[in-house]
Formats: C-alpha cells, structure tokens, sequence
C-alpha cells in the first residue's frame, strides 16, 4: 500500500515540475490541495447477523477540467492519504491524455478476501449510497481499481439508478457491456500500456521478441499484460502476487500459470519456477519490469539491484521518491504510471461518452482509438523529454500539470 508519505511524494514531485513550469503561487498552491475530501462509515450487516462498520473515502482532487474520474480501491489499508494521492494523480493523467476529465479516487478499507460475495455486496450499496451526492455523470465518474471489478460497479449503477428513479449508465465505468458498458475496457490498461512499452522499446533501439519482463500483481493489469505480451514474443521470466513470486528464466507458461492461479488461488507453488519472495523478483534478471500491484513496491531497499532496463508503472504510484533518483542515476528508462496506465481511463472515457450519446462502439474502433490516443501520448512526453532534458516522469508531470494548471487560470478563482 501507499507509504504514509505517498502524499508527500507527490508535492516533491510537483515541486521538482514547477521548476520547468514557474507557474504563479496562487495557481501553484491551489494545485497542493485537493479539492473536497469525503469520509463516510459504512455499517453493514454481515451474513453471521452483525454489523460492522468499515470506514470509505472518495476524493475530488480537482475538477478545472471537466468531472472528476477515477477508481475506487477496496484494501484494508486503504487510507485517507492514499486515497489523496491517487486522486491527484488522478488529475494529471487525464490531462496529460487530454481528456476532458479532472481526477478523483475511492476507496474503502476492508478486506474482500475475507467476505462473502454478498457483504461485498451491501457494503458496496451503502457506500455508494453514502457517496451518493458526491457522484454523477456530470460531477464525478467512478471505476474499478484493486479488488473491485465489473459486478462492483454494476452494483453501485444500480444503487445510483435506484436513488434517482431512472437508469444512470454514465455514473460509474468498466461495467457488464449488458448495462452500458464498453467493450474493450478489461483489457484496456494492459493495452495501453503495451503500445506505449512497444514504443519505448523501439525507441530505446531493442527488439521486443528478445526481451524478458517480470510482473509484479496478476490481476487485471498483471495477467492481462501477460498475455498480450507473451502473445508478442516477450518472455515472461517473473510474476507475483500477494502471496508470492516465482521465476523461470526460460519463460513462464502464462496458459499453465492461470490454471496453477484459479486451482490453488495462488501463483505460489508453480511447479516449473523457481518460488522466490516477492522483493527477490524485483531484483532478479530481466529486461522490463511491470509493477501492477500495490504502491511503493520499487523503492530504497530494492532499487539499486534493479536490473531491468525499462520499468512500465501499471501500478499507480509503485515508485517512491527516493528509488526515482536512483534509478534514474542508473539510466532505468521508466515508462511513469500517468502514462503507462492511463490506457484503462481512456476506455472508461469512450464509455462515458457512449453511455452519454445511447449509441455504442464496436471493438475494432475502440482499439483503434486507444492505440491512436496512447501513442500521441508516448510521443508528446518523449518530445517534452528530449527537448527539457529530464526523464519521461517530468515530462508527463510538465504535460499534465501544465494542462491543470493552464485551465485554473483561464477559470479563475472564485468568488
Ligand atoms: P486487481 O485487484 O485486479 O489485481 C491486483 C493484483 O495484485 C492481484 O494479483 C493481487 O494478488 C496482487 N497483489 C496485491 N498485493 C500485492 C503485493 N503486496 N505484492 C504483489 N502482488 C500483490 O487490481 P488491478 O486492477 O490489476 O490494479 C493493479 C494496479 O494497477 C493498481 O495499482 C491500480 O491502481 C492500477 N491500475 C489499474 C487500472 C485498472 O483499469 N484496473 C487502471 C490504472 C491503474
């Protein structure tokens, strides 16, 4: 989970981009905040007849540029400060890929291994019902992040569509296409982020049919990302879930890895690997690395045994500060997470818009348009990169925080 300073890490950040971008204090300032912050305990019935209560966030960073957008988490250490941190993050991704979005985050703490489908259930309804007034197609579109998925937010539709009386499609994305959502958004991350690592890697002047990756989560983003990229040619040498690692410098068989995972729950224990621990993998031979897990996951205590070349975040905020100048000291190329994962906030965008409009896409023309967009994308912050001098994290910072903040002047301040 996000270190207690991940917070912190971000106004580092922003300050280290406002030396390029020199923006006025009052729009500076305005930036270090975030716009509304909401805490609500949830008391929720569980199937022995208790009720517990769990407590649930959600964060609207800032909205200069249209609704707030972003996930919701459900771990149980999600925190108020990580909730804060992801939705500024939030914020600069969707106005580095220049859609018409401001940033949020939710979350809730709890731990979803440990409950029924059906108190995931109504813990999900009495949130949404105490979010209720904060969300809408118009003012803040949530979406799934860690341990939530389509059911999640068909759930939390249904319960916005049953406050309002009518069916509400747009208030949340990465729903069942059967209820509005679209097609293409499951594996619209791991998409995103392979066409920007393809462009890093020809970039970079390597052939990606020689190259070996190690993932670090084997969830949506993780497993998805697995297979696109095995399907390319690349080698997966590692994965890791919460409860292990493994390793095989010949290649996993990702096919075999799945059915290991959905018999036991589990990667550890896959026979033809090696079982290492998870910071082991981290530091083990290849040539990407995948973070797309947990935040903080490359940091002091890993950092200088990297060997990888290229580092793709799909994680959001896997890299601390600290582990940023050390591996930019040894010329880690890192394909930052507002860039790398921002594919899955472009698919939730197509929904939106079709949502809106009554009228849906077929796939072909989704892909299209992801890959159109996450190129542009890659291109504009390796320019950005080339011509500043700074690695592509600043670059994506420079363009994003710059659109943020260009849009807060031209609004002004109210009153
Ligand atoms: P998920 O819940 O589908 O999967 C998470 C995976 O991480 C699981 O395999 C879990 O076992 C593993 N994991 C959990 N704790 C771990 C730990 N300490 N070490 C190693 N593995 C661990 O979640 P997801 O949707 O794939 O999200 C993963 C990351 O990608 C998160 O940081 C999320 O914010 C980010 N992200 C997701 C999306 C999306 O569309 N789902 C979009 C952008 C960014």
């Amino acid at each position: 989970m996000a270190n207690d300073n991940s917070f912190q890490d971000v106004l580092g950040r922003l300050e280290d981009v406002n030396k390029y971008l020199n923006l006025p204090p009052a729009i500076y300032n305005r930036l270090r905040y975030p716009r509304r912050s909401l805490i609500v305990s949830l008391p929720v019935r569980m199937d022995n007849g208790e009720v517990k209560y769990f407590e649930g966030y959600r964060v609207h960073y800032n909205t200069a540029r249209g609704p707030a957008k972003g996930g919701i988490r459900y771990h149980p250490k999600v925190t108020l400060n990580e909730v804060i941190t992801l939705a500024a993050l939030m914020t600069w991704k969707c106005a580095l890929i220049d859609l018409p979005f401001g940033g949020a985050k939710g979350g809730v703490a709890c731990d979803t291994t440990k409950m029924s489908r059906d108190e995931i259930k109504r813990m999900t309804r009495r949130y949404t019902h105490e979010i209720a007034m904060f969300i809408g197609p118009e003012s803040d579109i949530p979406a799934p992040d860690m341990y939530t998925d389509e059911q999640i937010m068909a759930w939390i539709m249904d319960t916005y569509s049953t406050i309002k009386g009518y069916s509400v499609p747009g208030v949340v994305t990465g729903k069942p296409v059967c209820i509005g959502g679209s097609l293409g958004r499951k594996s619209a991350t791991s998409q995103g982020l392979v066409t920007v690592l393809l462009e890093a890697i020809q970039h970079l002047g390597f052939s990606h049919g020689n190259l070996a990756a190690s993932i670090i989560g084997f969830g949506n983003v993780g497993a998805i990302a697995a297979d696109i990229l095995s399907e390319k040619g690349v080698r997966i040498v590692g994965l890791a879930d919460s409860k292990g690692a493994i390793y095989n410098p010949k290649g996993l068989d990702i096919k075999a890895v799945k059915k290991h995972k959905a018999d036991t729950k589990s990667l550890a224990g896959f026979k033809d690997a090696e079982q290492v621990s998870i910071d082991d993998l981290v530091c083990l031979q290849c040539d990407v690395l995948i973070p797309a897990a947990v935040a903080g996951q490359i940091n002091i205590r890993n950092a200088k045994g990297i060997k990888a070349r290229i580092i793709a975040e799909g994680a959001n905020d896997p890299t601390t500060l600290e582990a940023d100048a050390i591996l930019k000291d040894k010329g880690v190329f890192i394909l930052p997470d507002i860039l790398a994962n921002a594919g899955g906030v472009v698919v939730s965008y197509f929904e939106w818009v079709q949502d809106i409009q009554r009228y849906f896409w077929n796939e072909d023309e989704i892909q299209k348009r992801l890959e159109g967009i996450m190129t542009k994308a890659f291109k504009h912050v390796l320019a950005i990169a080339q011509d500043k001098k700074v690695d592509m994290r600043t670059a994506a910072m420079i363009l994003g925080v710059g659109r943020v903040a260009e849009a807060s002047a031209v609004r002004g301040l109210y009153p």
